[in-house]
C-alpha cells in the first residue's frame, strides 16, 4: 500500500497518455491469454468456452475497448455556467481519482468480476489492489500471474487469500473498496469501511424474480429464461431465481421449457460440454437440500463426483421454504404459480429489492403497470441476464442488492470524485457580500439574484 500510495502521488496514473497505454496493455494482455483464461475457467467450474467468453474474457474486451474509445471525454473536464449571482467567476468540474482502490470478488465469474472494476479504476487514474475469490483458485493464480507479470506491483498488485487475509487487507485505510458478493460479507466491508471512512460500492446479490404475464409469448420466454437461468449451472448473480407464471399459462410453459432443456443439454444434461458444474462440495450440499423442497418438473439428479446438479425444476414450493426465501445460485429453479397479477406482484414486493428482475409480456399496460410497482437494480423485458453486457448501461444493485454502479462510463465516475472549483477574477471585486450588511440594497441584491 505504501507504494502504491507513493505511485500514486507522484501523479504518473493521474495523466491521460499513460491511463489510455495501461487500458491497451491489460487488453492485450487479456487477448494473449485467451486460451489459459477458458483452461482456468474450465478448472474451477468446468465453464464451456462460449460462457467464459460471453461472460467473462468478452465482457472484459468491450469493457477495455469502450474505455479506449471514450476515456478523452469521460475525463474532459466540465465548466458549468454559473450565473449572475457569481460574477466575475468561472468554475470547472474534473473527475479526481480516489487514490488506491481494493477490489474485492466472488468466484462465480472470477475474471470478469475482478478485472471489470479494474478497468474503471484504472481508467479514472487509480492504484488498485486486487483480491480474487479463494474459491476459484485457478482463476486467481491466473490473475496473480497475468496482473504481476504485466504491471508494475507499485500499480496494481493482487493479494491472494481467504477471510483472514481479506480481513486483514480491510484494516488498512484504502481509498476506495469496491465489493462484489453476498450480502451477508457485504456488510462485513461496510462495516470495515466505515471505521477508515473509506467510500465504497457493494455489488450485491439476492433473489431476482422472473414474471410470466398472463400476455407473454411462452415459446421465447422458456428459450430465454431456460438460457439465463442455466448459464454457468444457475451460478451467476442476475440469473433469473424463481419463476412466477399465472396458474392458467403454468403447464404450457413448464412443457415448452422441458422440450428446451432437451434442446440445449440433451437427453442427459451431465454429458452435455456445455454445461458447467457447481464450484466446490459445499455449495454442492447447500444446493442439494432445495431439491426436496419442492416437486421436480424436470431434472432433478445429482452427482457428488461430478458436482453435477441437473438444471432442474421446481412445482410446489412453499413460499416459506429456504429454496424461496435464501438465494439459490445454482440449477434449480422453484416456480410459483400465481392467480394475479397483483398478487404475483405483491410476493416480489414482500423480498428485498433485487439485483436484477425479469418480465416477460406483450401487452404495454402490463409492462408499464409492474415496472411502476417494482424497484430493482436492472433487468429485462422479454429476457434474462442480458443487460449486464453493455458497457452502455449502468450496472448495480439497489436496497439489500447493493448501491453504486459500474460498466463502461459508470466504471470511470465510480472510482472517482466530481471535484469542483471555483475562480474568480481579482479584477473586481463586488463588495455586495461582504459585512457589514446593514446597507439595506445588500440584502435587496442578493434576493434579485438568488433564490
Ligand atoms: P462472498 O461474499 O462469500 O465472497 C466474496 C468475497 O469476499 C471473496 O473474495 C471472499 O474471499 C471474501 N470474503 C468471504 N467471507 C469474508 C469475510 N468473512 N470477511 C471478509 N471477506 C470475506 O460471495 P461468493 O460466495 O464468492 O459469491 C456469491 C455472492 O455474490 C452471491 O450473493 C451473488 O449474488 C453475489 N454476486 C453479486 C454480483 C454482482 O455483480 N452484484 C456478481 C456475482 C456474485
Amino acid at each position: 500500500m505504501q507504494a502504491q500510495n507513493q505511485f500514486f502521488q507522484s501523479g504518473i496514473t493521474r495523466d491521460l497518455g499513460f491511463r489510455l497505454q495501461q487500458l491497451r496493455k491489460l487488453r492485450e494482455v487479456l487477448q494473449e491469454h485467451e486460451q489459459d483464461i477458458y483452461r482456468a475457467l474450465h478448472e474451477d467450474l468446468r465453464k464451456p468456452v462460449f460462457e467464459a467468453y460471453a461472460g467473462e474474457l468478452g465482457i472484459l474486451l468491450e469493457e477495455t475497448k469502450h474505455a479506449i474509445k471514450h476515456l478523452k471525454t469521460w475525463a474532459r473536464p466540465r465548466r458549468p455556467s454559473l450565473g449572475l449571482v457569481h460574477w466575475p467567476a468561472g468554475a470547472q468540474v474534473t473527475q479526481e481519482p480516489y487514490g488506491v482502490a481494493l477490489i474485492l470478488s466472488p468466484w462465480n465469474y472470477p475474471i470478469q468480476l475482478l478485472l471489470g472494476p479494474l478497468v474503471g479504476a484504472m481508467a479514472a487514474g487509480n492504484c488498485a489492489v486486487l483480491k480474487p475469490s479463494e474459491l476459484a483458485p485457478h482463476s486467481a493464480a491466473l490473475i496473480h500471474r497475468m496482473i504481476n507479470e504485466n504491471f508494475p506491483k507499485e500499480y496494481i498488485d493482487v493479494a491472494e487469500g481467504g477471510v483472514p487475509e481479506t480481513q486483514k487487507l480491510l484494516e488498512q485505510p484504502f481509498d476506495y473498496i469496491f465489493f462484489t458478493g453476498s450480502p451477508r460479507v457485504g456488510k462485513i466491508v461496510m462495516e470495515a469501511a466505515a471505521k477508515n471512512l473509506t467510500p465504497l460500492t457493494l455489488e450485491l446479490g439476492g433473489k431476482s424474480p422472473c414474471l410470466v404475464d398472463a400476455s407473454a409469448d411462452l415459446g421465447a420466454a422458456a428459450r430465454r429464461i431456460v438460457w439465463g437461468k442455466f448459464f454457468n449451472a444457475g451460478q451467476t448473480c442476475v440469473a433469473p431465481d424463481y419463476l412466477l407464471v399465472p396458474k392458467a399459462s403454468a403447464g404450457v410453459l413448464i412443457e415448452k421449457m422441458r422440450a428446451v432443456l432437451r434442446d440445449f443439454f440433451g437427453d442427459d444434461p451431465q454429458k452435455s460440454p456445455d454445461y458447467a458444474r457447481i464450484v466446490n462440495a459445499a455449495h454442492f450440499q447447500r444446493l442439494s437440500e432445495y431439491l426436496k423442497q419442492g416437486k421436480v418438473l424436470a431434472g432433478g439428479r445429482t452427482d457428488a463426483q461430478d458436482r453435477y446438479i441437473a438444471p432442474t425444476l421446481l412445482g410446489g414450493v412453499k413460499t416459506d421454504s429456504p429454496v424461496m426465501q435464501e438465494e439459490i445460485f445454482g440449477p434449480i429453479l422453484p416456480i410459483v404459480e400465481y392467480q394475479s397479477l397483483d398478487a404475483a406482484l405483491d410476493l416480489i414486493l414482500k423480498y428485498p429489492k433485487p439485483l436484477a428482475f425479469y418480465l416477460f409480456a406483450e401487452d404495454p399496460k402490463a409492462e408499464a403497470h409492474v415496472l411502476s410497482r417494482v424497484s430493482f437494480g436492472g433487468g429485462c423485458v422479454n429476457d434474462t441476464i442480458a443487460h449486464l453486457g453493455s458497457p452502455e448501461l449502468p450496472f448495480g444493485g439497489v436496497g439489500g442488492s447493493g448501491f453504486g454502479t459500474y460498466h463502461g462510463r459508470r466504471g470511470f465516475e465510480t472510482f472517482s470524485h466530481p471535484r469542483a472549483v471555483l475562480k474568480r477574477s481579482t479584477k473586481i471585486d463586488i463588495p455586495v457580500r461582504y459585512p457589514p450588511y446593514s446597507a439595506p440594497y445588500k440584502l435587496k441584491v442578493v434576493k434579485k439574484l438568488m433564490g
